[in-house]
């Protein structure tokens, strides 16, 4: 989508600190990173939300999802981190291109605000 920020950064028409790269998804660091460790993981293909996800997409997703892991471990994140994909308004999504943040390196309380 032409005027997407997310798809421009995993195009890299928008400058970004990459964390993970392949032919389907991309994971960079977040420019106000709420913990010590704060990556987001995008689908190269413009999905808005999770909302937006159809069947069709169970494949990318699922790579999204299995991922994780490998990114995580990349970063140190040894002794666990937490995964949001926050969803429409009152989900507080801010970017409509959807995004796994993939956040560690501290102790996260809960519930979240
Ligand atoms: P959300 O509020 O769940 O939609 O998350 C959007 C996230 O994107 C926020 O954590 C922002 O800090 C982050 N963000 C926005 N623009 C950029 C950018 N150009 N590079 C890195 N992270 C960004
Ligand atoms: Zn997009």
């Amino acid at each position: 989508m032409s005027d997407c920020i997310f798809c421009k950064i995993a195009a890299h028409e928008i400058p970004s600190t990459c964390a993970y790269e392949d032919d389907q998804i991309y994971a960079f660091h977040d420019l106000d990173p709420q913990a010590p460790v704060h990556v987001l993981i995008i689908p190269k293909k413009h999905i808005a939300s999770l909302d937006e996800a159809q069947a069709g997409d169970a494949q990318l997703l699922a790579h999204m999802m299995l991922m994780v892991k490998e990114i995580a471990a990349s970063l140190g994140l040894e002794k666990g981190y937490r995964v949001v994909i926050n969803t429409g308004e009152d989900g507080g999504q801010t970017v409509p291109h959807l995004h796994m943040h993939l956040l560690g390196k501290r102790s996260l309380n809960w519930p979240p605000g």
